[in-house]
């Protein structure tokens, strides 16, 4: 990553900055993340929520249902409603920023493919990209690099 990643909401009331390069990046084909995003699939940058620079506007958390029962929480800009990250668990340390709200969406690719068990028929994925059913094992998947961030959010809470 050259430059810190900067992206924001459609009516320009939300601005972000990543501050680092995110631990990881998951596209995932889940029937919920198909369901909140109207489209095939959601991409999610994985990062410190400290990592997150708020540059504009405070974007508000809209509580999803989950049948984990675990919280959700999806945060949206307060003027036009575009989600800019969401709060899995609602842990407070950790974002998973969309990736298509970044000025460049194409500055990060995903990591790993997850619940591909629902991925829409007609979307073709890479060959060298890691792909599963269901979900995946951190620890043989994650850079080292980024499992030792991960290590610190733990120690943090
Ligand atoms: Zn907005
Ligand atoms: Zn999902």
């Amino acid at each position: 990553m050259d430059a810190p990643l900067e992206g924001g909401c459609s009516c320009g009331a939300v601005r972000y900055r990543l501050t680092s390069a995110p631990m990881f990046v998951h596209c995932c084909h889940c029937l919920d993340c198909q369901r909140q995003t109207g489209s095939a699939f959601v991409l999610n940058a994985l990062i410190e929520a400290d990592r997150v620079e708020r540059l504009a506007g405070e974007p508000e958390p809209v509580s999803m249902p989950t049948d984990s029962g675990r919280p959700h929480d999806i945060y949206r800009c307060p003027a036009c409603r575009v989600a800019v990250w969401s709060d899995y668990g609602r842990r407070g340390v950790m974002l998973f920023v969309r990736v298509g709200t970044l000025d460049d969406p194409s500055s990060l690719t995903p990591d790993v493919h997850i619940y591909t068990r629902s991925k829409l028929p007609w979307v073709t994925l890479p060959e060298d990209v890691s792909a599963f059913e269901v979900y995946y094992d951190t620890k043989a998947l994650w850079p080292a690099e980024s499992l030792k961030r991960r290590e610190a959010l733990r120690m943090a809470r």
